[in-house]
């Protein structure tokens, strides 16, 4: 669904670095295929063989990329059509499109995959029902349409006799007004005399003041100009009439003999449809097919099981901008293994991305395209539920715990056992025993419920203590060089998908890298290792504060339960753990205050930062032209919805 879409950035970024079409329809058909890949695993084989036969003979691939590149938009020019919009720029285009139809199905004669056979026989189908019109248009038309049809000039000659003996006409027409110029400058000696036309004035004789004197008495004034004086004669006159009742007969006729052939091209409009979706899939496909020159990308295999294996898999976008330095991944789920995988590691360490890749590669793989990975095996999807990226919300002035939980409850209510669910530190949107407990739950009720394959990155580390009495909940991490270990001075991150759950978080590390005041930093560690102290008095490893579900909360949490009792959170009434009134703040508890007071310095203003809502730029970022009327509309009522949302 587009909010997927949205969190995989599949457009614009998924789809600018996948998209080899060459024509408005193979776009908008390779747009649709993303935003709706295949859920049938006999669907996916069957398109993939048809795209690797593409891929296995690059000559014809060329040959029918050229073709298919002269191609204009047919959709369009039939949405015109019917609506009766159509100019005859539109039809002449109409026809030159129309007429690539038999040269693609021979150019796909010797196809072998059931895709490319049965492609080859809509497009000589719908190419041999819409020959005639075809050569009507490329027949009777000039090249050089106008753009209006009231000027004329559309038809050539030899489309209809009337307008043939009009055209001749206006040819002996000027035939006649050169005679008359080359006769008036000898008869009155007048070298530099003309016979000209203006749209205001019509036909006219122009003398220049030196020669007036020779001007003969029979010419009668016209107008005056800087230096000349426009004449008409009688014979000038009725010359006029007639070529003027010509050129309005002629643009009268031209209008009619357009309107007859709208009519005629109208009432092809569904076999136009046909052979313009048939373009599109031709066109859409060739560009999947170019996929397989990247190097690393291969077709996955796709079954009907509830595996998924990726070896060496590689987000695409990542990728392709770091130059060979990006560090590819393996996973592994399974029903006989573990379903969903809770992925642990510091800021920055790559969780996002590895999410991220596994669900582009599912989305791509199931559009019958190969994908980034050395290889690749899953069953078939039927549909993919992502929740990633806050920091990306937060860009978009949509960090609204509102937002998140909507959602998250879209995707606890739709997904089911074939789905594959992504959600990147649910929660982190509340205070944080709100949080986790909504994350908490929420993997609960995936791995006991839905039991789909997910991936659930998270920051709580006390989640990880869930794979204990989840059976079909794995940990992994993302691995970094720590400071203090292998000699390493700063802490470097290593971008790879390990097992196990992390055991440190380094976020002070990870403030400090990225600039952090050296003394918030001090102050930070100092905080810490009070907090720490504070849980060792009660005899609980700070690492090893999971809670188990039997367990009452704050005995499970003791970190927060010491941070709420010394920052002053105040509890509920009953002193219960009650996890919504133990995080309720105390009234006197200003964190601008609070920090004063602790590093005895004033706080620079806060910058205030202007984003634009998300819908905004998505607007900014639509292909208007390349949406139906239908789905423009879609779009408007959707970007309407969402403004009122966060506005
Ligand atoms: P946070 O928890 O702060 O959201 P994260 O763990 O989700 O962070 P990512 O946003 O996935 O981290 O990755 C951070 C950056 O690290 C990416 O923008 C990318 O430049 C780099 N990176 C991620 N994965 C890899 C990889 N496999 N190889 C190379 N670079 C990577």
């Amino acid at each position: 669904g587009p909010r997927t879409a949205q969190h995989l950035d599949l457009f614009p970024d998924l789809f600018q670095l996948i998209q080899r079409t060459r024509s408005a329809l193979g776009a908008r058909t390779l747009r649709r295929a993303l935003l709706e890949p295949l859920r049938e695993p006999e669907d996916i084989g069957h398109r993939q063989d048809g795209v690797r036969e593409l891929a296995e003979k690059p000559a014809r691939a060329e040959g029918l990329g050229k073709i298919l590149a002269e191609l204009y938009d047919l959709e369009r020019i039939a949405g015109r059509l019917t609506t009766g919009l159509a100019h005859p720029r539109d039809t002449w285009a109409l026809g030159k499109s129309l007429a690539t139809l038999p040269g693609l199905a021979r150019t796909l004669d010797s196809a072998q995959t059931p895709l490319l056979t049965e492609l080859r026989s809509r497009l000589e189908t719908t190419g041999q029902a819409l020959a005639p019109l075809a050569e009507r248009i490329l027949r009777t038309q000039n090249e050089e349409a106008p753009l209006t049809v009231r000027e004329g000039g559309i038809f050539a000659k030899g489309t209809d006799p009337e307008l043939d003996r009009l055209i001749d006409l206006s040819t002996e027409g000027s035939r006649f007004l050169v005679e008359l110029e080359t006769r008036e400058r000898e008869r009155t000696g007048i070298p530099s005399l003309k016979v000209r036309y203006n749209r205001v004035f019509g036909y006219y004789i122009e003398v220049t003041q030196a020669h007036l004197k020779n001007v003969p008495p029979e010419y009668q004034r016209k107008q005056t100009t800087v230096g000349a004086e426009r004449f008409f004669t009688e014979e000038l006159k009725k010359f006029e009439d007639e070529i003027v009742t010509a050129e309005d007969k002629r643009k009268r006729l031209e209008l009619r003999l357009f309107e007859d052939l709208l009519a005629a091209a109208r009432a092809r409009t569904p076999a136009i449809m046909e052979g313009a979706r048939a373009l599109g899939e031709l066109d859409a496909w060739l560009s999947l097919s170019r996929l397989t020159e990247l190097p690393g990308w291969n077709f996955p295999l796709i079954d009907s099981t509830l595996d998924l294996d990726i070896v060496a898999g590689r987000h695409p976008g990542v990728d392709a901008v770091s130059r060979g330095k990006f560090v590819p991944n393996d996973l592994k789920l399974g029903p006989k293994s573990r379903l969903s995988l809770l992925i642990t590691g510091p800021n920055m360490g790559g969780k996002s991305t590895v999410m991220r890749q596994v669900a582009l590669i599912v989305v791509l793989g199931q559009c019958g395209a190969p994908v980034p990975a050395r290889s690749a095996r899953w069953g078939a999807f039927s549909s993919v539920y992502t929740r990633i990226g806050a920091h990306d919300a937060i860009a978009r002035g949509q960090s609204t715990f509102m937002v998140e939980m909507s959602e998250l409850a879209h995707i606890l209510h739709r997904a089911d056992d074939r789905s594959l669910v992504v959600l990147d530190e649910i929660g982190r949107g509340t205070s944080t025993y709100d949080g986790i407990s909504v994350a908490w739950a929420t993997l609960e009720w995936i791995c006991q419920k839905i039991r789909c394959r997910t991936l659930f990155a998270t920051h709580y580390h006390e989640l990880t203590q869930l794979a204990e009495s989840l059976p079909r909940l794995g940990n992994a991490h993302m691995a970094v060089a720590a400071p203090s270990k292998s000699g390493e001075s700063q802490l470097r991150f290593l971008y790879q998908l390990r097992e196990g759950p992390a055991n440190e978080s380094f976020g002070i590390q990870v403030a400090q890298l990225a600039g952090i005041p050296r003394g918030v930093i001090n102050r930070a560690w100092k905080v810490l290792a009070e907090l720490e102290n504070e849980m060792r008095g009660r005899g609980r490893e700070p690492e090893l504060a999971g809670f188990g579900p039997g367990e009452a909360l704050e005995e499970a949490l003791p970190l927060f339960a010491a941070a709420a009792g010394k920052k002053g959170l105040t509890r509920g009434a009953d002193d219960s753990a009650h996890v919504g009134r133990i995080t309720e703040r105390a009234p006197e508890l200003d964190p601008r205050a609070a920090f004063e007071r602790a590093f005895d310095e004033p706080l620079e203003p806060l910058p205030v930062q202007v984003s634009m809502p998300d819908w905004a730029e998505e607007l900014r970022n639509a292909e208007v032209n390349a949406m139906t009327p239908l789905q423009a509309l879609n779009f408007l009522a959707q970007l309407q919805e969402r403004s009122r949302l966060t506005h």
